[in-house]
């Protein structure tokens, strides 16, 4: 079987190497050489919506997957009229457009923070007067690891909010004051079939995730519960296949949708080592038709990410408790470079670790 890959980024890497047991074989598209992905298989180098490199990638593919969701929508309808191509262009329309995702998510029942959608200034003071403050105004396209966004909790940061935002379709949010940030990843295959993984918990700094811990402490049942079926919502309703990820506000016992990612997730990266079957290969095993593996935690996880730049390989690994994922990338402000999971046996031994981890993987 060979997979095609839009995007050569870690995900795209992390994707192709979960591949390599099951004997199928990577080929990335991705403008630049050296990519983190184009590392580890084939790769052609070329712009998402060039169609000769579209071309070459239907050729070489069984079928053809993304892991980013800016993929041009029209690279991806033009790819399916020639190759399989799993998730869905619908799932990528949906989620490309801040507006369109929350309209989707109320459409199925399933909470979000109160929103309005602004094309003007009139708008814009509407919304604000409608919502209240303190709210977040978004670009609805674009948007990612907190880029394109401002709080609002004055009237002059509001000022100052158009000032920075406005001229551009934008939705504003109420800020919700939740407890935690949470996310679900969840699979669907060919034939339908729905597999979950726990609910993880999230801490994001500057915007950019920083650390996840898995099966996020503290759960309800009916949370757990409730979240998966909020996602078999969405997955059946897409007709989706392959790995998708929703982000949520907890606030109290409410569970509020941010956004979803049709695609495996960095809060899903504990999943390598701490779940039965990881992300990327339940996503290699969706896309390709083949049987889902079962979704549960091994013991409970921590993930940090590294921003900017890695700690040397053997100060992490002098930690017997880690897993170190380096992307193959030079570092650069702001840029992920690499991952550590740490493992726990027990709910109370990764709580009585944490501090001692959260400080060498703390972020400088
Ligand atoms: P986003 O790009 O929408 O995921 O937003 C990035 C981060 O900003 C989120 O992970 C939250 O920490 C925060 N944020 C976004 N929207 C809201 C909101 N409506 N209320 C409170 N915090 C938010």
């Amino acid at each position: 079987m060979r997979l095609g890959i839009i995007g050569g980024g870690q995900l795209g890497r992390m994707i192709a190497l979960a591949g390599y047991p099951l004997d199928i074989r990577s080929t990335v598209l991705e403008p630049g050489t050296g990519s983190s992905a184009g590392q580890v298989c084939e790769h052609i180098a070329g712009e998402f919506d060039d169609l000769q490199a579209l071309y070459k990638l239907a050729q070489a593919s069984d079928v053809v997957t993304f892991e980013f969701e800016n993929v041009p929508v029209e690279s991806a309808r033009w790819l399916a009229e020639r190759v399989p191509v799993f998730p869905p262009a619908r799932a990528l329309e949906v989620s490309q457009e801040r507006l369109a995702e929350k309209q989707f998510f109320q459409s199925l029942g399933i909470p979000t923070p109160p929103f309005a959608a602004i094309e003007d200034e009139a708008d814009f003071h509407r919304a604000v007067a409608e919502i209240g403050l303190p709210a977040v105004l978004k670009t609805r396209r674009f948007g990612y690891d907190g880029k394109g966004q401002a709080v609002i909790r004055t009237p002059d940061e509001a000022n100052a909010a158009w000032q920075k935002l406005g001229g551009r379709p934008l939705i504003l949010e109420g800020f919700v004051k939740f407890d935690r940030e949470l996310s679900l990843v969840a699979v669907r295959g060919r034939d339908g079939q729905i597999v979950t993984y726990p609910l993880i918990e999230n801490v994001h700094i500057d915007g950019i995730l920083h650390r996840s811990i898995a099966p996020a402490p503290d759960l309800g049942e009916e949370l757990t519960e409730r979240a998966a079926e909020f996602a078999a919502r969405v997955l059946t309703e897409l007709n989706y296949v392959g790995v998708l990820t929703i982000e949520w506000f907890q606030d109290g016992p409410r569970l509020l949708a941010n956004e979803m990612a049709p695609r495996v997730h960095n809060s899903g990266h504990w999943t390598i080592e701490g779940a039965l079957t990881s992300q990327f290969e339940n996503h290699v095993r969706a896309v390709c038709g083949l049987p889902l593996g079962r979704a549960d935690a091994v013991g409970f996880s921590a993930m940090y990410n590294f921003i900017g730049d890695s700690l040397p390989t053997a100060a992490v690994l002098a930690n017997p408790d880690a897993h170190l994922h380096l992307y193959g990338k030079s570092a650069r402000p702001g840029r992920k470079v690499g991952h550590v999971t740490l493992r726990a046996n027990s709910a109370a031994e990764l709580q009585e670790k944490l501090p001692e981890w959260d400080v060498p993987f703390a972020r400088g």
